[in-house]
């Protein structure tokens, strides 16, 4: 998506070889006009695949998921990071190991929110080694719900996360795909479209 990859080259922050900062209109600050044109392309990407739900994980991925949401007209989950007071049992959960945090958390989400009819699209923000969406994966598994792909904002190409998720068979669509961060510039991979 060539408005996206202009945002980063303009926006976007190399913290080092392997970190991004996107905190003007991704992470921190949030860029609306610019996020309805995220949900869009993502709309488009997976029309026609029967979605009923998304899937996103707090909190950066909410706001691409919910303008994609938006668009196809289905509700937004997110899973939470920490169990909260109203959020104690009834729960699918998962073990996920943060990237940037380095540390490891249990993501939850009530089980009143997915079902085994439910075709379910996966989004978050970033992908780095899948950690994040493999999480997500283990929680619609437990819920028996279809997976109809996982939707990416930003991938970096030069980690692990989509060959594992492509191993699995599943379809993975990312808007921008970064080949490296090596010396503070960022290249993009030539976009090859999914089958
Ligand atoms: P994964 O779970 O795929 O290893 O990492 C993805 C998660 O880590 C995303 O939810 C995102 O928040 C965070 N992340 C990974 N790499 C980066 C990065 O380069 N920049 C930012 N801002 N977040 C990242």
């Amino acid at each position: 998506m060539e408005l996206l990859k202009q945002k980063i080259i303009d926006e976007g922050k190399v913290l080092s070889d392997s970190v991004l900062k996107v905190d003007a209109f991704l992470n921190h600050q949030i860029d609306p006009v610019f996020m309805q044109e995220i949900g869009k392309e993502f709309a488009g990407r997976f029309a026609n695949t029967g979605i009923t739900k998304i899937l996103t994980i707090e909190s950066s991925g909410i706001a691409p998921a919910t303008m994609t949401g938006l668009e196809l007209g289905v509700p937004v989950i997110f899973a939470r990071k920490r169990k909260s007071l109203t959020l104690t049992d009834h729960l699918y959960s998962a073990e996920v190991y943060s990237y940037t945090k380095k540390e490891s958390n249990e993501i939850s989400v009530s089980k009143d929110f997915i079902k085994s009819d439910d075709v379910v699209l996966i989004m978050d923000d970033f992908l780095a080694n899948g950690q994040a969406a493999l999480g997500l994966i283990g929680i619609l598994k437990q819920a028996g719900a279809r997976i109809a792909g996982v939707g990416i904002v930003i991938e970096k190409g030069f980690q692990n996360g989509s060959s594992l998720l492509k191993e699995q068979g599943i379809k993975v669509e990312s808007l921008a795909i970064i080949d490296s961060l090596i010396n503070g510039q960022v290249t993009f991979k030539e976009e090859v479209p999914s089958r």
